[in-house]
């Protein structure tokens, strides 16, 4: 009788570098034999892969670990693990250590790549393993991975953050920034081409900071021209900035570069001088302003999205009107727009002045509605144009239909073969809504 083959669940919170560590974890498991499970109920090993930069995420994977404790009532034999930024603050390691008896594996950022050794002693000694480093070790290359996508890929150029703005836990579970060696990089790169890939997004929390730590120190600009020079590779993006670090030099080699897209993402979270002097942003308005001009007269049609926080403690309707202010005056193409959330452990948690819940929606309200007609806009001006698409895939919300994203990544839903999955084509833009683009192939294709 042939052995049944053990399966796994990935379970991922947060941003694109837990996307790609969960997608390092799943590599991980099959090199161990598993193969992906076809439902949570039918997984023998599941890993949450957390989030701390909201309490309500935090809320959330409380709720899902006790959904799946229940799951291992009737399963014995299931093995349940927790990693990500949640269990790398000691003190939430144990409340789930203490609070869910029925978690097997708990790791932390530090050590992922100890994923095998660790989950085969919970599996084999049947006993509860619990490894969180305090810190960062070297960075580990050529981990086994399981993509997500057979057309884009996401590539890691650093890890951690040095910016401690002052709102954010990021460097408390991510530590120090570490860069990885160019050649590490390229090498990656010339690799996922070889496998078919196309488009390559090059990740890091701060990425303009990249390679200031290495041994030969260098630049993001000077990583972006040599991946730029990889043969075969469509196109190139990356994420997140921070304005600070974005120098001339990368503006000049962004526009330089032909597979490098015309979309920045440049998070500026507020719009008034004092606020992002206690967000310990490191610019102020004026600063950010003219970057974005800058960055606009030498990248022609470049899309600029961002991040705005409103309720940062102290934030008065000056203040505010600030932020509201600097979103008329720069029309972002999109933004993310979030509450201020007091996360335990960082030096805004401990300000006074805490902005009233009932003032905070009031605020984000009235900054999602405004931007959303900005976003809008921008896209309406795209009808009956004719922009170059990567397909991607089936569109998410309608699978006769596929979909892609332009140069300036927005996203475009249209009609047409699946063959052309992983292809560039010309999409003429028919029609615009807040989150995509409607289009049509021309009549040849
Ligand atoms: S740049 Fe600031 S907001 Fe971004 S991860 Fe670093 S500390 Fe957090």
């Amino acid at each position: 009788m042939k052995e049944r083959v053990p399966t796994y669940e990935v379970i991922t919170f947060g941003c694109q570098m837990n996307d790609h560590d969960s997608e390092v974890m799943a590599g991980m498991l099959e090199s161990l034999g598993y193969e992906p499970a076809a439902s949570t109920d039918e997984a023998d090993v599941i890993l949450v892969n957390t989030c701390c930069v909201r309490e309500t995420a935090e809320n959330k994977i409380y709720g899902l670990l006790g959904r799946l404790a229940h799951l291992k009532d009737k399963k014995g034999d299931l093995i349940i693990g927790i990693t990500g930024c949640m269990t790398q603050r000691p003190e939430v390691a144990r409340k789930i250590k203490n609070r869910f008896p029925q978690v097997d594996l708990i790791l932390g950022t530090h050590n992922l790549h100890r994923l095998p050794e660790l989950l085969l002693q919970a599996r084999e000694c049947r006993k509860r393993v619990i490894e969180v480093w305090e810190q960062a070790g070297e960075i580990v290359e050529n981990l086994p991975i399981r993509r997500a996508s057979k057309v884009k890929a996401w590539v890691n150029i650093t890890y951690g953050c040095n910016n401690f703005c002052t709102y954010c836990i990021v460097p408390y579970v991510r530590g120090r920034e570490r860069s990885r060696r160019p050649e590490d990089i390229l090498n990656e790169v010339r690799q996922l081409v070889q496998e078919g890939y196309r488009e390559v997004t090059l990740l890091g929390q701060n990425v303009n900071s990249y390679g200031k730590d290495l041994p030969q120190p260098t630049s993001f600009a000077r990583l972006l021209a040599k991946v730029d020079q990889v043969p075969g590779l469509w196109r190139i993006r990356f994420t997140t900035s921070h304005p600070r670090d974005f120098i001339q030099e990368l503006i000049d080699t962004i526009a330089r570069c032909p597979h490098v897209c015309e979309h920045i993402h440049l998070p500026v979270q507020a719009g008034s001088n004092r606020i992002l002097k206690l967000m310990n942003r490191g610019y102020n308005r004026e600063y950010y302003l003219d970057l974005v001009e800058r960055i606009r007269r030498a990248i022609p049609g470049v899309a600029i999205t961002t991040d705005i926080m409103v309720g940062f403690p102290g934030e008065t309707e000056e203040d505010f009107a600030d932020t509201m202010d600097l979103v008329e005056r720069v029309r972002f193409d999109g933004a993310f727009t979030f509450v201020y959330n007091p996360r335990p452990g960082t030096p805004a948690a401990r300000l006074p002045e805490q902005v009233p819940d009932k003032v905070k929606s009031e605020r984000i309200q009235k900054l999602i509605e405004r931007q959303n007609e900005i976003t809008l806009a921008h896209n309406q001006a795209l009808v009956g144009r004719v922009e170059q698409i990567l397909v991607e895939g089936e569109s998410k919300t309608n699978p006769a239909m596929l979909s892609g994203r332009t140069r300036t990544n927005r996203l475009v839903i249209f009609p047409g073969p699946r063959d052309l999955i992983g292809q560039l084509v010309n999409v003429t833009v028919t029609g615009a809504r807040l989150t995509h683009l409607e289009g049509q192939l021309p009549a040849t294709v």
